[in-house]
């Protein structure tokens, strides 16, 4: 029998809600302004939300893959790295429980990603792979022997906060350099504005360097030679069989495609210079969709 599953990603900005088959098939979705800086109500009227949804569609669990850190034994979020924020502490998972009368799994949203990829997307045919998404900051997810990796606390993969500067500027994660200070879209815009003297949006940049502009070309090559740098460390810890690359950042990626193979092919180890760096083909479908299927896939195996 069909069954339904209601997929949440709530983003920085946009939260979607989706209905979603067993097979991974979005049947219906509508999109909400993300206002966690609301704190407890918008949580209460997303749910709310949920709740209809789930009654229309006869949806038999909630999956939701969230921007920042949730603890994994809990469900709430954790302080992270905005530890005064609104949303820290909010027991998510119990909220949506509780209002929708379902079984609810929540995680991070580059986590769940992740699962997207192994379920549907570039690493359906792999068993290990790891997963990084490229927005506004750089998030990941690990996937090992078939398996989404937790860790601890479940906050594993927190792949845009290694250093790859160790004298680099200050994160807000408390360490140094971090790869997400380099190569997340925040950062080209860092960059571009301090090279121009003005501000400037990092598809602006991109689309300056795609027209051969040589300043816009030149940040885009510092970026990309970073995230090359970081796959290599990943690559040299992990020893994935393929990297997918996630997030709005990617459809300008035949830009920054040279240099990333340069810097990884110098970072990486021998053996593992050839590891396959694949552009994910879920666009913006993989948050819902990996929500859903990994709350389908838990229930199954509770
Ligand atoms: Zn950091």
């Amino acid at each position: 029998m069909e069954q339904h599953v209601l997929g949440i990603d709530i983003g920085a900005t946009n939260t979607r809600i989706a209905v979603v088959d067993s097979a991974g098939n979005i049947l219906a979705s509508e999109h909400l302004p993300s206002r966690m800086a609301e704190g407890r109500p918008f949580f209460q009227a997303l749910a709310d939300r949920a709740h209809d949804w789930a009654q229309r569609h006869h949806a038999k669990a909630v999956g939701v893959g969230t921007a920042g850190q949730i603890h994994r034994a809990t469900g709430a979020y954790l302080p992270g790295l905005y530890p005064e924020a609104p949303w820290v502490g909010i027991p998510l998972r119990d909220i949506l429980a509780d209002t929708t009368g379902l079984p609810a799994f929540v995680d991070n949203d580059c986590k769940i990603h992740a699962y997207a990829e192994l379920k549907i997307g570039a690493g359906r045919t792999y068993t290990d792979f790891i997963s990084l998404t490229l927005g506004t900051g750089i998030g990941g997810g690990i996937i090992a022997n078939g398996q989404l990796v937790h860790g601890a606390k479940g906050i594993a993969g927190h792949l845009g906060h290694i250093s790859i500067e160790p004298e680099g500027p200050p994160c807000p994660c408390g360490n140094r350099g971090c790869l997400e200070l380099y190569a997340s879209g925040t950062a080209v815009a860092n960059m571009a504005s301090t090279q121009l003297g003005r501000e400037i949006s990092s598809p602006e940049v991109f689309r300056l360097a795609a027209a051969g502009d040589q300043g816009a070309l030149a940040v885009i090559e510092r970026m990309a030679s970073a995230l090359g740098r970081g796959l290599g460390a990943l690559a040299n810890i992990f020893n994935p069989q393929i990297f997918v690359l996630g997030g709005g950042i990617m459809q300008w990626y035949p830009l920054l495609e040279a240099a990333t193979r340069r810097s990884f092919r110098a970072s990486a180890m021998t053996e593992l210079e050839d590891t396959p760096i694949l552009v994910s083909p879920l666009e913006g479908r993989g948050g819902v969709i990996g929500a859903a299927l990994y709350a389908l896939d838990q229930l199954e195996q509770d």
